[in-house]
């Protein structure tokens, strides 16, 4: 028990570094990334302190060259997710009763871990696994995973510290206990730094945890297994498996010791899974917390009075980097038709500047799309518009996936506000245009409210301060994330605490304080430190 009230180091967001030519840190990331790639990684199930490798193995290819292979993964079977399930709970007391200032202590070590030594690795990892560039993994995999962590220690310390009154001859106190069973992490492909808070942010708070990471990121899921080991992180705590995600998941929610579920994926998959919890519901010892963050259709109003170039320029950045795949990205864009020719001048040129191919090239501004699937999917869309007569494509349409997931960043103006692509996630580098009439900025905004069933992130531009207003009333409920003057990507943990709701998650804010307190179960405990010993009260007499 601790003989002190510590405070953990203030925490600061980790400096982006530029990755410019000549630097130290663009040549190390270069370097380890050949190495990388010409090495192969078997990754396997960390099961308490166990590495279990079933033979039944998948390969890992990077999405840009999909026929090379970087490594193999193992999948787990229903045996070994039960075994999962009984190493956590066999971890669990002890970590629970360890005291909190330990538990930080091997988060922050992990925080500079990948700071230090590990940060080269770890986006090396995200750049041939998931296909980022260089400053894409710098931002996500380094940069965002170290900020989870290090502001995510003081948030618990933050929790710990606030306390209730007392009043004479009482002492009231409150502790935060973690939740009496386990928690189940479920990961999407596209952030690293997600896979890598979800496990821990209820590990952190003294819950253990069994982790489904996307058969897309198991690459660099491996690397994040690898530095919590390396921090100190016991066996047990977090157990890392592979394989089938309905098996695995149907297995983890039959457990009655399932206490809750740290979720970031689609919307379809997020329901599905909250319908089987409640199918399961008499089953539970307690009732699971449900914290999911999901899909996104994030939109940017302009007004007449926006600048257009900063217009371009939020929707170039904010639909085509990483290749559109973030829950953030501009998908949907409403321009008033005023500056309609100087926006589209400025956004085409900008798409045909874009280099695209492998991210070991560090002039590639845009890669390659997770996997086939996605690819499928988009190419459809693309195809989709150019036959539609309500649609046309003024940048892109074209696609290859001979070597890699290649999509050209793709640019539809549709003259239909209902047209599908202005309301379904395509999950892509594909950005849909509706040009307004300028008098029509109130109706506009009803529009852009009403389209999607999603409310994630959105963004408006404008000079004009009352506009600003009233988009930031109209949209009040369309967007967890509200952006004026900016792109809608790129939140920062501590700076603008992230998620949405309606159909894009319950809103828990990952990387706040809101998120942690989802992982703890409060106690109260009242003392009095001189109890009466006569039931008679003064009236009585
Ligand atoms: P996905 O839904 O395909 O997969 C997410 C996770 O769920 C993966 O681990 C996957 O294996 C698992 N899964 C898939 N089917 C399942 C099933 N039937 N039962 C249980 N688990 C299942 O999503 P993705 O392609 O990895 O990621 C993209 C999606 O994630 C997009 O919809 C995006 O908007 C969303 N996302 C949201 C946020 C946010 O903060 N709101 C952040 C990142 C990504």
């Amino acid at each position: 028990m601790p003989k002190g009230i510590f405070n953990v180091p203030k925490a600061i967001n980790e400096p982006v570094k530029s990755y410019a030519p000549g630097t130290k840190e663009r040549e190390q990331v270069l370097a380890t990334f050949k190495e990388l790639y010409n090495t192969t990684v078997d990754v396997p199930n960390y099961i308490g302190a166990e590495e279990i490798r079933t033979g039944n193995t998948k390969t890992i290819n990077p999405p840009f060259d999909h026929k090379k292979v970087v490594g193999t993964y193992h999948e787990a079977n229903k045996e070994h997710i039960e075994k999962a399930i009984a190493a956590a709970l066999a971890a669990r007391q002890k970590w629970a009763d360890m005291a909190w200032e330990h538990r930080a202590s091997i988060f922050l070590k992990a925080a500079d871990l990948l700071a230090g030594p590990y940060r080269a690795k770890i986006n090396a990892a995200t750049m041939i696994g998931q296909a980022k560039t260089v400053h894409q993994a710098e931002i996500d995999s380094a940069c965002e995973f170290i900020d989870f962590l290090r502001f995510n220690a003081e948030y618990m310390q933050q929790i710990y510290a606030e306390q209730p009154v007392s009043s004479e001859g009482i002492w009231n106190r409150l502790e935060h206990r973690p939740l009496e069973g386990f928690i189940y992490a479920i990961t999407p492909f596209n952030f690293t730094a997600i896979a890598g808070n979800l496990p821990a942010a209820p590990a952190l708070m003294g819950n253990v945890v069994v982790w489904k990471p996307s058969a897309s990121q198991t690459y660099s899921a491996n690397v994040i297994m690898e530095v919590f080991k390396l921090a100190g992180l016991p066996a047990g705590v977090i157990n890392m498996v592979h394989g089938d995600p309905v098996m695995i998941t149907d297995t983890v929610l039959a457990s009655p010791d399932f206490a809750g579920i740290h979720y970031t994926g689609s919307t379809h998959v997020f329901n599905d899974i909250w319908a089987k919890i409640g199918q399961n519901v008499h089953r539970y010892k307690t009732y699971p917390r449900i914290v999911g963050e999901t899909g996104g259709k994030d939109f940017v109003v302009a007004h007449p009075s926006a600048i257009p170039a900063a217009v371009a320029t939020g929707l170039t950045r904010g639909a085509f980097e990483y290749q559109g795949q973030k829950c953030s990205a501009a998908s949907r864009a409403y321009i008033a038709k005023s500056i309609w020719p100087a926006v589209k001048e400025h956004l085409v040129n900008d798409i045909k500047s874009f280099k695209i191919g492998s991210p070991e090239d560090p002039s590639n501004f845009i890669s390659a799309v997770i996997h086939e699937a996605s690819f499928d999917k988009l190419a459809k869309y693309i195809d989709a518009a150019k036959a539609a007569p309500d649609a046309e494509i003024i940048a892109g349409g074209t696609y290859d996936k001979s070597k890699g997931w290649f999509i050209d960043p793709t640019v539809i103006v549709t003259t239909n506000p209902q047209y599908d692509t202005l309301s379904t996630e395509l999950f892509g580098p594909v950005l849909t245009i509706f040009v307004y009439e300028d008098d029509q900025w109130l109706e506009t905004l009803k529009l852009v409210d009403e389209t999607s069933p999603y409310a994630l992130t959105g963004a408006v531009f404008s000079q004009d301060r009352y506009a600003i207003e009233e988009a930031a009333k109209a949209l009040e409920n369309a967007a967890g994330n509200f952006y004026i003057n900016d792109k809608p990507t790129g939140a920062v943990v501590g700076q603008q605490p992230f998620g949405g709701a309606r159909s894009s998650g319950t809103n828990d804010k990952a990387g706040s304080i809101l998120n942690l307190l989802r992982w703890v179960s409060p106690r109260t405990i009242k003392e009095t430190l001189v109890p009466p010993t006569d039931y008679r009260y003064p009236f009585l007499g």
